[in-house]
C-alpha cells in the first residue's frame, strides 16, 4: 500500500524557498502520517527481532531520523555513502564512498534510501550487501520514480509514487540545496541552472 502522488499542492509562500518551488507534490503533513505507517509496519513485522536500518547519505537523513522513531523494535542505525557516475554506456557506475560499520551477517537489514529512479544505485547496494550474508534484506524507499526504471528494484516499504518529475526537499538536493525543506516539491524551471 502506498501513495500515488498526482496532486499539485500550492507552495506555502512564507517559505524562504518558495519562490524557487513550482509547486509542492508531497506536503509535509502528509510525508509525516505516511513516515509514522511506515515505521508502525515496520514495527509489526519484525516484532521481537533487531533491525539494523542502513541510511543511504546524504538524502535518506531526514528520512531515516524520523522513520526510526516511529519504529518500536531494538533498532540500530548506520549509513551508507554512494557516487554514481554516468558513464558512457547507459549503464551508470555506483562506487562506496562509505560503507557501514555494522557487521550485516546474520542480522536484519533494511536498506533506507530517499528515492528510486531507474534503480541502479539501489540495485548494486542489495547485490553488495547480499554479500554480507544478512538474515534478510529490504529496501524501505520514501519516494519511487518508475517511469525511468532500468534494472528492477522493488521496495517492500514504499512511501510514495509519484510521476517522472525532478524532487527537491525532504533530504532531496539539486546542487546540495533544497534538503532543508519539510516538504517535497518539484523545481521551478527558473531555478535550474541551464
Ligand atoms: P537511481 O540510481 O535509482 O537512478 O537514483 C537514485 C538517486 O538519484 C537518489 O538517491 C537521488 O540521489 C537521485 N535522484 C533520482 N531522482 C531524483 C529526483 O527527482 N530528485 C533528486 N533530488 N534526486 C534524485
Amino acid at each position: 500500500m502506498h501513495f500515488d502522488c498526482q496532486e499539485r499542492y500550492p507552495v506555502a509562500s512564507q517559505h524562504p524557498l518558495a519562490h524557487n518551488i513550482d509547486y509542492t507534490l508531497v506536503p509535509h503533513e502528509i510525508i509525516a502520517q505516511r513516515i509514522r505507517e511506515l515505521g508502525e509496519t515496520i514495527s509489526r513485522d519484525y516484532a521481537g527481532q533487531e533491525v539494523v536500518l542502513v541510511g543511504v547519505l546524504k538524502g535518506a537523513m531526514p528520512f531515516l531520523a524520523d522513520l526510526m522513531r516511529h519504529i518500536s523494535v531494538p533498532t540500530v542505525i548506520d549509513f551508507v555513502a554512494l557516487s554514481s557516475y554516468a558513464g558512457t554506456s547507459s549503464t551508470g557506475v555506483v562506487r562506496f564512498q562509505k560503507d557501514v560499520e555494522e557487521p550485516l551477517e546474520g542480522r536484519h537489514v533494511i536498506v533506507v534510501e530517499d528515492i528510486v529512479d531507474t534503480g541502479l544505485t539501489l540495485h548494486y547496494l542489495l547485490q553488495t550487501l547480499s554479500l554480507r550474508n544478512p538474515k534478510s534484506l529490504e529496501i524501505c524507499c520514501l519516494v519511487d520514480k518508475p517511469a525511468r526504471r532500468k534494472v528492477q528494484v522493488s521496495p517492500k516499504y514504499l512511501g510514495f509514487t509519484i510521476p517522472d518529475r525532478f524532487i527537491v526537499g525532504f533530504g532531496m538536493d539539486y546542487e546540495e540545496h533544497y534538503r532543508n525543506l519539510d516538504f517535497i516539491g518539484v523545481l521551478a524551471p527558473a531555478a535550474i541552472a541551464p
